[in-house]
């Protein structure tokens, strides 16, 4: 009752200084400040949009409220000039800088709700968003490795997980947690092909039938891409064949990942798909070059920060929204931050300039 009671007073003090910044014109002029000393641009990066509780075919961090995605929009498109990630690379290549306050919105992992939650809201706005998808997985109702484990757990009626060796309680929410988070960051670790051998292990061991989730339809098909990309406010970009950790993989893997997908996307798409971002935002030399020598042209990661003019075309800065944020929390509590950020970075090269003088 009473960590019930702190926790709703907490939420509230959050909401009262996060309003007051707001409303009290703060924020427009922290970035009126930050923007007069150079012009950035923001690329958010969301992953699934869905109606009410979060499934269990994703982290429920991944999974943001339809209603809260409305009112973000909402807000984005009066605040800034939302552009797609082409025009965002054109204005980069140029060299020229912004002239505007430039937002990107990009949509990783290629869910079904993209199309029956994302496109419609796009489309009611008049906005473009950049979904990318690993091509493997287009119309294939099978998950991604890392959101397998949390599915499995929440089917299982086993109360004990035993695989190599590792042997431990499931029966509750917090056992269920641990055991997903040790059992991603070990499959994290192995290529493909073991993962997979792995987690038909896994799924034996917690008696999953491995047709559990054969008759759902989980991620986009080729005519949900087809319909979006045929669309003004859809692009799509890569997002390798397995979604793997690309600085865990050896070369050798790192290509097949870039260039199988590549074929794929090259004899599919109806529209050439040039853009890449990196599996959980990780990435390497070895993938940066892999991309250039496949015909990529720009690539986004997920370190926090702005994008700007001078910034490498491949390592492309996000920010990403999570479940719990609200709109006001990414304008004060991340967008605020780096603006802030930005300005006091200008003050101190000043200074360090001025006293070298
Ligand atoms: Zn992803």
């Amino acid at each position: 009752m009473f960590s019930h009671a702190m926790k709703y007073a907490k939420k509230l003090v959050k909401w009262l200084l996060f309003s007051s910044l707001y409303y009290s014109g703060g924020f427009n002029l922290i970035r009126y400040v930050s923007d007069r000393l150079e012009k950035k641009a923001v690329i958010l990066c969301y992953h699934r949009v869905v109606d009410g509780k979060a499934d269990y075919y994703s982290a429920p961090g991944t999974q943001l409220e339809s209603r809260n995605f409305r009112s973000q929009l909402k807000l984005w498109s009066k605040k800034y000039k939302i552009i797609p990630l082409s025009e965002l690379v054109a204005i980069l290549k140029d060299g020229y800088g912004f002239n505007s306050s430039y937002m990107v919105l990009t949509f990783d992992d290629g869910f079904k709700d993209g199309f029956t939650h994302v496109f419609p809201v796009l489309k009611e706005f008049a906005v473009s968003g950049t979904f990318f998808v690993s091509a493997n997985f287009i119309g294939k109702n099978s998950l991604f490795w890392q959101n397998q484990p949390r599915y499995y757990l929440s089917l299982t009626t086993r109360d004990r997980l035993k695989w190599k060796g590792i042997d431990f309680p499931i029966v509750s929410k917090n056992d269920k947690l641990r055991a997903e988070c040790i059992l991603k960051e070990k499959l994290g670790l192995m290529g493909p092909e073991k993962r997979e051998a792995d987690l038909y292990r896994i799924r034996q061991s917690l008696g999953i039938n491995n047709d559990a989730l054969s008759d759902k339809e989980i991620m986009l098909n080729h005519n949900d891409i087809y319909q979006m990309q045929s669309s003004p406010f859809v692009e799509v970009g890569s997002h390798s064949m397995s979604h793997s950790i690309l600085s865990n993989c050896p070369p050798d893997q790192i290509e097949f990942e870039v260039k199988e997908e590549r074929k794929i996307w090259d004899s599919t798409a109806s529209i050439p798909v040039v853009f890449f971002a990196y599996p959980f935002g990780i990435y390497s030399e070895s993938a940066m070059a892999s991309l250039q020598s496949n015909g990529y042209e720009a690539a986004v990661t997920l370190r926090e920060g702005f994008v700007r003019k001078s910034d490498d075309l491949y390592q492309l800065n996000r920010i990403s929204v999570f479940r719990d944020d609200t709109t006001l929390s990414v304008m004060i509590r991340k967008l605020l931050r780096l603006y802030l950020r930005h300005i006091f970075s200008n003050i101190k090269s000043f200074l360090i300039w001025k006293f070298k003088k």
